[in-house]
């Protein structure tokens, strides 16, 4: 039985999460307060862990970077300004995903449902360092990319952003990350520059006869492969 940890001080939100997930058939436990999540996470290991940002004890910033210290387990951080999730990537906290809130308790307990499936489902990396994802494939070392093994033409930055991507698909990846992981001369790039290389990826991947789809954009916040 999938087993997740909801840290969440509104006491409605946490019942209102804890009666999906149980709708869900997953077993629930609820955390008003951060104090001793960490421990608690560590000797208990849930399957899924979601966290509030704002919390008493213990803010779930300082969690998510300690749990990250000795475990995977999937994250999924809670937060009640969109603009929060975006400093939010800038600390590469390890995170699996943000949901600001208000949000619905059914949207939450899908995308709890999405990254464990993909948790059960790891990127194939090969000896030569290919990365695989959903019929596409990346050598970053030979610039060479395919979707079902027909060959798409990328530019060297168009490559860069998608094997970045596909470091860990289901990760949100700020914009500022995608240009940091696309150039390596720390140009300085507009978001709309990265908007419309995703664009060229995606109309060359459908042209090649890829699942373009997978390149998903999150408001207001960067890209994700799904
Ligand atoms: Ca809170």
């Amino acid at each position: 039985m999938t087993h997740v940890l909801i840290v969440e001080d509104e006491v409605k939100i946490a019942d209102v999460l804890r009666a999906y997930c149980e709708g869900e058939t997953f077993q629930a436990t609820v955390h008003h307060d951060g104090t001793h999540t960490v421990e608690w996470i560590a000797t208990q290991k849930p399957d899924f862990v979601v966290l509030d940002l704002m919390l008493p004890g213990k803010d779930g910033l300082t969690i998510c970077r300690e749990v990250r210290q000795f475990s995977n387990v999937p994250i999924l951080m809670l937060t009640a300004r969109v603009d929060e999730i975006d400093c939010l990537l800038g600390l590469e906290l390890g995170a699996d995903d943000y949901v600001c809130k208000p949000f619905s308790p059914r949207e939450v307990v899908a995308r709890i449902k999405t990254i464990m499936r993909r948790a059960s489902m790891p990127i194939v990396k090969t000896e030569t360092n290919l990365l695989k994802f959903d019929g596409l494939c990346v050598d970053p070392e030979k610039f060479i990319c395919t979707a079902n093994d027909v060959a798409v033409d990328l530019t060297p930055v168009e490559l860069r952003i998608l094997a970045h991507l596909l470091h860990q698909p289901g990760r949100v990846f700020s914009r500022d990350a995608i240009i940091q992981a696309a150039y390596d001369d720390h140009r300085i790039v507009s978001d709309r520059t990265v908007d419309s290389h995703v664009k060229n990826l995606r109309r060359k991947i459908d042209e090649a006869g890829g699942n373009a789809e997978m390149i998903r954009s999150i408001y207001g916040v960067g890209y994700k492969l799904e």
